[in-house]
């Protein structure tokens, strides 16, 4: 039988990529379906000049060092999560935090953490503390896959719309540069950091340069939220708030250096408790990019990786100037250590955002790190808008999301890698994107092991896309969220609500592991505890 998702290269041409046609309603978006994707030819790239590797088939997947108990387990997870309803707006996962606090009141929370630790956190979270998140990940680098250790912490601002349940970790802004939550995550990350594994996996990782160490962070874990969003519109103030033209109005020296940046804050009116407590964070944050440049230095391997989580797009101005001038100070050509910015493409100003930082870094000769993702915040950036009377940020359609998302991968990121022009890691659950980005890569004539490629999953989402990749020699990750239970609960709950849609649609999932599991109880295949 004829693999149903594989490209055909023959068909690769410089054409941009097809756009997807339009959902009749953006809820009956299937994005997985084996026969839709099959239609779906998102590929575009220039002709390879030597044979291209073998594609990676994702519909006869790897399954790593998954026991048998494993693949029930998630088999069941997400069957869970697409009860109630299409799409799963309605379902479970989209009110995952009302259910828990109802079953919380009904059957107390031991009982009720028992059951959520055994099944939800078990798929997809990596543990309470580091150390069992570091045995998790040794689990997944049997397979060829590595995880970006991910202390589970993150914050809203107090004008975050209420359907934006995140915790407002930070209540309050502390005017100090001393604040003691931030202070303490601080140290969270730099021991995930310090046991971040750069070993190479495999013998071709190695001849590639060796293994890479990945870590994410997020900004409002470490800095006050509500200042992080005054300092978003002191640095738009100066060219009248215009989100799409956000960098017009700042000196190229800003992009160039802290001090510049701090500058302009205060020029655009930030008051000197928030500048405080913004050179605290700025602080913070360069302290975990230092600690992982000199951690890449001292493992040798192929290097590590520092990852700026991308949030809401009021805290998102301040945090990407802070990302553009850590990426200049750090990403020289050949470095073992680089920072990589996050782009949301459901965010209708990003493909001009990463055309401009990509232009930026060229002229002033630093690597762009580049993250796209399509972006957690849709509904909670639309309803701030609708609630503020302000243009919708996000893009109208999820087609445009799409096309825009592809395009970035297949027409800017991956010939920018293969030029040595971009640091690139491909973070979607869209098997249509990342075969796009694999087929780009292989008509770019890219080995799968390639350093400055990626890709990246959340633990327990698409195991079947972050396996196979890792299988076939990709550079493949997982997110692992790890930390105390009641704070990774609030994690869960957040990415089971910002990823309702997928979650409920997670047909290609359930149907593939039903086939693996079938194929190991009926079939004599490999059983686990
Ligand atoms: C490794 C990794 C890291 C991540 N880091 C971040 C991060 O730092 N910041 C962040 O914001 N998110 C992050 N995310 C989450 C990501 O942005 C998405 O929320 C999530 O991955 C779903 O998108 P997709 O590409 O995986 O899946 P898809 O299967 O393509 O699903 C996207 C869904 O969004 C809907 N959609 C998209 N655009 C629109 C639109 N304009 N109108 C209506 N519906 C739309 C689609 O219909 C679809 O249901 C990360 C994801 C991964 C895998």
């Amino acid at each position: 039988m004829a693999p149903a998702l594989s490209l055909n290269l023959r068909s690769l041409s410089l054409q941009p990529p097809a756009r997807r046609s339009e959902p009749a309603a953006e809820e009956e978006h299937q994005p997985s379906e084996p026969a839709a994707e099959e239609e779906h030819q998102p590929v575009a790239a220039a002709t390879p000049s030597r044979p291209p590797p073998p594609l990676p088939d994702f519909n006869r997947p790897a399954w790593g060092a998954a026991s048998t108990a494993d693949l029930a387990r998630s088999w069941g997870v997400l069957a869970a999560c697409t009860v109630g309803g299409r799409g799963g707006r309605y379902g479970l996962a989209a009110h995952a935090d009302t259910l828990l606090a109802k079953a919380t009141s009904l059957f107390g929370p031991r009982l009720v953490d028992a059951g959520v630790r055994a099944t939800f956190a078990r798929v997809f979270c990596a543990g309470e503390s580091l150390e069992e998140a570091v045995a998790r990940e040794k689990v997944l680098q049997a397979a060829g896959v590595r995880g970006i250790l991910n202390y589970a912490a993150e914050a809203a601002t107090s004008s975050s719309p209420a359907g934006d349940s995140s915790p407002h970790l930070a209540a309050g802004c502390s005017a100090s540069p001393s604040d003691d939550a931030a202070d303490s995550r601080t140290r969270t990350f730099l021991a995930a950091v310090g046991a971040t594994d750069t070993r190479p996996l495999s013998p071709a990782e190695a001849a590639a340069g060796g293994g890479i160490g990945v870590t994410a962070i997020k900004a409002t874990a470490l800095g006050c939220p509500d200042m992080l969003e005054r300092a978003s519109a002191a640095l738009l103030a100066g060219h009248g708030g215009r989100e799409r033209d956000r960098w017009a109005g700042l000196p190229p020296a800003t992009h160039g250096g802290l001090p510049a940046l701090a500058h302009a804050l205060e020029a655009g009116g930030l008051s000197r408790d928030d500048l405080a407590a913004w050179d605290g964070f700025v602080g913070r944050v360069a302290s975990i990019a230092d600690a992982a440049a000199a951690h890449a230095a001292l493992t040798g391997g192929g290097g590590m990786r520092l990852i700026l989580d991308a949030e809401q797009s009021w805290v998102q101005p301040a945090v990407d100037a802070l990302a553009v001038a850590l990426m200049a100070a750090h990403n020289a050509p050949g470095s073992p250590f680089a920072v990589l910015q996050t782009y949301q493409h459901n965010l209708a100003a990003t493909p001009a955002r990463l055309a401009a930082d990509a232009a930026r870094a060229g002229r002033e000769g630093w690597v762009l790190g580049a993250k796209p993702v399509r972006g957690a915040y849709l509904l909670a950036e639309r309803a701030r808008a609708a609630a503020a009377g302000l243009p919708d940020p996000t893009c109208p359609t999820a087609a445009t999301t799409h096309a825009a998302y592809d395009a970035a991968v297949v027409e800017r990121l991956v010939p920018a890698a293969a030029a040595g022009a971009a640091h690139l890691l491909v973070a979607t659950h869209n098997t249509a994107s990342v075969e796009a980005a694999v087929g780009a890569m292989a008509a770019a004539g890219l080995a799968p092991s390639t350093p400055a490629i990626a890709f990246g999953q959340l633990c327990g989402m698409r195991d079947f896309l972050t396996f196979t990749l890792g299988a076939a020699g990709y550079r493949a990750y997982k997110i692992l969220p790890y930390g105390p239970l009641r704070e990774t609960l609030l994690y869960l709950t957040r990415r089971a609500q910002e990823n309702a849609d997928v979650l409920g649609n997670v047909g290609v999932d359930l149907a593939l592991l039903r086939a693996e599991l079938a194929g190991r109880v009926f079939g004599g295949g490999r059983k686990g505890a």
